[in-house]
């Protein structure tokens, strides 16, 4: 049906590669561009044969506006998916709009210099995208993603009204090590060392980091901590659903991932202010990720499942009614069918489903949009098709 263009090769960008070339009607020639080139090659290599999609690969600086708009003006993609960095995303986002080309990310754009992300950078494109008639979608990963999906179902099928979501993301993998991140270090540590925040009555109320515990028994996971976290997915649904009075969001960790991270914290080298060492500045957080595990290196070591969804608690016809959508996933199974574990796997699916959209033309709203705001049913039967099947719970137990 047409081209599209990943950017990045990271532990999202391959599960959306195997995906779309599963999906090889939709996705019939595909152009990898990363960073690093062989990474790219790497993963070309592994699928000849496999699928009908014809990989190119390239090397590209994302964070270079004219280096991606030559490449971009050479394939002619329709869409450009974007799997590198939130640093990225504004940079892709003006390349896609100087060569008229789709957009689609899986995380809002974040600063470098400052561990603080919002959607107004992106957002404030909408008018610049809407006048060309293009797409752009924003955050179609789980989480911003599927729990945005999981929202505009609940809002369309099972609800007059909804008053409160939590989202729990529930990790029970255990890779082995005392201390590694699931995905890239940096973006991680930033999220999780930041201050928790909560939607509540029409404003945002703010809390210490980690202040929130919640214990929850999850479906094949058993009972975890579960912490309170700002995830950005917030901001988009606190507009989005109407009538809403609360969206929190958790996330669960273990005693031993807690623990090594107060102690990095304590000594400083979560700080992302660089110092100076031996004549060179470096960014302790920068140097903790080149000694951590390789998010990508987790992957063959890692047993157990991820259990993510959202409880709804709302009104129809006039009676309150509460409802869990949530997906499993299993890590050793993820990686078995791509090479990632289940947290890259959670994210590269639904990538490849919201670009699929696009590429169809099933979804056309035009601008810069939250998945919420487009149609769920389709992303829901993709969810089924493409290997997240979601489960729905009436009458939950919810979290006080
Ligand atoms: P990785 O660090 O594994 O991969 C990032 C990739 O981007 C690497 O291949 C890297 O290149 C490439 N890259 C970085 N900078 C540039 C640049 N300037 N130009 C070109 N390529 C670049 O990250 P993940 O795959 O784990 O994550 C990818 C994205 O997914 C992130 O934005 C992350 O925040 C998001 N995410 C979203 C989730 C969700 O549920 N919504 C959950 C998890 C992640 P190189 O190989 O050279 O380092």
């Amino acid at each position: 049906m047409g081209k599209a263009m990943i950017i990045g090769a990271g532990g999202v960008a391959r599960v959306a590669i195997y995906k779309c070339c599963q999906n090889d009607e939709v996705f019939t020639d595909l152009m990898i561009a990363s960073r690093t080139k062989s990474k790219c090659d790497e993963i070309k290599k592994e699928l000849i044969g496999k699928t009908k999609t014809k990989i190119t690969t390239a090397q590209v600086d994302a964070d270079n506006v004219d280096e991606l708009v030559n490449l971009i003006n050479e394939y002619k993609p329709k869409l450009v998916i974007n799997l590198a960095l939130p640093y990225q995303d504004l940079s892709i986002m003006r390349a896609c709009l100087k060569t008229n080309t789709h957009y689609l990310d899986t995380a809002n754009y974040e600063s470098p210099e400052t561990a603080h992300f919002e959607y107004k950078e992106q957002w404030a494109m909408d008018e610049d995208f809407k006048s060309k008639n293009l797409t752009a979608v924003l955050g179609s990963g789980f989480d911003p993603g599927v729990t945005g999906i999981f929202s505009a179902y609940a809002m369309k099928h099972e609800f007059d009204e909804i008053n409160y979501i939590d989202i729990l993301d529930c990790n029970g993998g255990d890779h082995g090590y005392p201390f590694a991140t699931n995905f890239n270090p940096e973006i991680n540590i930033r999220e999780v060392s930041a201050k928790g925040r909560y939607f509540e009555n029409g404003k945002f109320i703010e809390t210490e980091p980690m202040e929130i515990k919640r214990e929850y028994d999850f479906d094949k996971v058993g009972k975890k901590d579960m912490y309170l976290l700002y995830h950005e997915e917030l901001e988009s649904l606190s507009k989005n659903i109407k009538g809403i009075k609360r969206i929190r969001f958790f996330m669960t960790f273990g005693q031993s991932y807690l623990t090594h991270l107060k102690c990095l914290e304590n000594v400083g080298m979560t700080s992302i202010e660089p110092i100076e060492y031996e004549g060179k500045e470096i960014v302790p957080l920068q140097f903790l990720k080149a000694v951590l595990p390789d998010p990508a290196s987790l992957g063959p070591r890692t047993k157990g499942k991820t259990n993510i969804g959202c409880i709804f608690r709302g009104k129809k016809d006039g009676k309150d009614k509460n409802l869990y959508i949530y997906n499993i996933c299993d890590h050793e199974e993820a990686y078995k069918e791509t090479g990632a574990q289940a947290v890259s796997y959670t994210t590269g699916v639904p990538a490849m489903i919201g670009a699929s959209l696009i590429m169809s033309d099933i979804w056309t709203l035009k601008g810069t949009r939250n998945v919420e705001e487009f149609d769920p049913d389709p992303f829901m039967e993709g969810l089924n098709k493409w290997g997240l099947p979601y489960i729905i719970e009436r009458n939950p137990k919810l979290v006080d």
